[in-house]
């Protein structure tokens, strides 16, 4: 780390009693190992599981399910509600339960500490989970349950979501939604994973970054089979159903996606422009009449820049004869999808319809979920309250909307919400973004603190309602 001479002199933060209480509550989490159930009824021993887990929940923060209403839609579902005075312009706050499994030889995969034992060292919490996604309910429940405590309760209805299957199409976060679309509750503003305090996050960008999700790329698994004749591998015919396949995939990669920079990927340059080194500066203040040269640029400088202006597609299996000396009848290959906010799926399949040119080749819809609607962001006051939460608890951070790039549950709720957006509020350096779902996943203890201070600004902010428990009685 540089530091600037603001740094220089002030000592390094103690962490705050709420911190250290959050930090010791996620260990507890992370050692109830909930890996995502496989599709399907729960076993007994994921809903055993799962159990323990609420049962911890409701233990670790009694106050909150003494004031709330339980419910459980789809597999390990939670939905709390805590009513407000009013009904209307309720908020919806959304985390999982469930973590992406380990490797059995995770340290193989170089974890330093085991994946699920919850160790605290080094100002960290260290384990599966710890960012994604149980660091992010544990400071939202964190700070609930320290408003309660406080005589403080809800102007307006509360709910709180945590979906237990979240890394495996969210099924009990569509069951939830529907729920709570029978009822007719529509609410204000969704806040779910997706988005973080990320530092080293942009070039030159010395501060850190908070990047709120306003909307989501689609998603669409494509299988393609090409099919021929097979028979002994001894007499190939001139052309196989792996080598077409194959010519297939290469043409795919050879033609990418038209790029275009959207008005929230604007809205991000424009935002972070005054904080960035020259030359570039110039270049992002003035962002918006130079869609054409950014559209050139962004896929250039890096994977992560290229997927925020294209709609992308991965080739990630592939299938073709069982055996080493027999020609294969089928080769088939997925494709995983990723479709630009401004696009559609079929739009995407007719571009790939197009580069692959070959009618032998058969292209299937496994599963196909549009982009999400864009959230408004500017001058929008639920937009302006999470960058008031932000300014409490990560006063340096330049808070500018993106579009993410990954799907979360968020994505089923865009149905009934008109503000959804995706944001944790956990600080996140590069090498901690790049072990969710990799080894050595860890948060820092001084962001469970910041993290709880925003879940506490965020809900006693002027948008959701006064903080003065008394006022709130009136
Ligand atoms: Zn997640």
């Amino acid at each position: 780390m540089r530091l600037g001479k603001r740094a220089s002199a002030a000592p390094p933060l103690e962490p705050s009693p709420q911190a250290l209480a959050a930090a010791e509550h996620l260990a507890h989490l992370v050692r109830i190992p909930t890996v995502t159930p496989p599709p399907g009824p729960l076993s007994e021993a994921d809903q055993a599981l799962f159990t323990v887990y609420r049962e911890e929940l409701e233990r670790l923060y009694p106050r909150v399910f003494a004031a709330a209403e339980v419910e459980t839609p789809g597999r390990a579902g939670l939905l709390l509600r805590v009513p407000g005075q009013f009904a209307e312009r309720p908020v919806l706050l959304m985390a999982h339960q469930d973590v992406v499994p380990v490797p059995a030889d995770w340290a193989a995969e170089g974890w330093e500490h085991p994946p699920f034992d919850g160790v605290i060292s080094g100002g960290r919490v260290h384990g599966r989970g710890t960012l994604d996604d149980k660091g992010a309910m544990v400071v939202a429940l964190e700070a609930l349950e320290s408003l309660l405590t406080d005589g403080w309760s809800p102007l307006r209805d509360l709910y709180l979501f945590f979906g237990g299957d979240e890394e495996s199409h969210g099924a009990a976060a569509v069951e939830a939604v529907s729920l709570l679309e029978e009822r007719g509750v529509e609410p204000w503003m969704v806040l779910d994973e997706g988005g973080a305090v990320a530092t080293e996050a942009f070039p030159t960008l010395r501060r850190p970054m908070a990047v709120i999700g306003a909307s989501e790329k689609g998603l669409m698994t494509l299988r393609l089979t090409v099919e021929s004749l097979g028979g002994h591998a001894s007499t190939p015919p001139r052309e196989s159903a792996p080598g077409i396949l194959a010519r297939a995939l290469v043409a795919i990669e050879d033609h990418p996606f038209p790029a275009a920079v959207h008005d929230v990927s604007i809205e991000m340059l424009e935002g972070v422009a005054p904080h960035v080194a020259r030359p570039m500066r110039g270049l992002l203040k003035r962002a918006g009449r130079r869609r054409a040269v950014l559209a050139r640029i962004m896929p250039r400088l890096g994977p992560e820049l290229a997927a925020m202006v294209r709609t992308t597609a991965a080739i990630t299996q592939l299938e073709g004869s069982p055996a080493q000396n027999v020609l294969a009848t089928r080769a088939t290959a997925v494709i995983n999808v990723r479709v630009a906010v401004g696009s559609s799926c079929d739009e995407a399949v007719e571009h790939l319809r197009g580069a692959i040119d070959d009618p032998r080749v058969a292209i299937d819809v496994v599963e196909a979920s549009e982009p999400s609607p864009v959230s408004p962001t500017g001058d929008d006051a639920r937009w302006r309250a999470l960058g008031a939460a932000i300014g409490e608890s990560y006063p340096d951070a330049v808070t500018v909307p993106y579009i993410m790039l990954a799907a979360s549950d968020a994505r089923h709720v865009a149905r009934i919400s008109p503000a959804v957006y995706r944001f944790s509020p956990l600080a996140m350096d590069k090498a901690q973004r790049e072990a969710i779902h990799g080894p050595n996943e860890n948060v820092e203890i001084s962001a469970l603190g910041a993290g709880v201070t925003f879940y506490r600004a965020l809900l006693t902010g002027d948008a959701l309602g006064p903080s003065d428990p008394a006022r709130s009685r009136d």
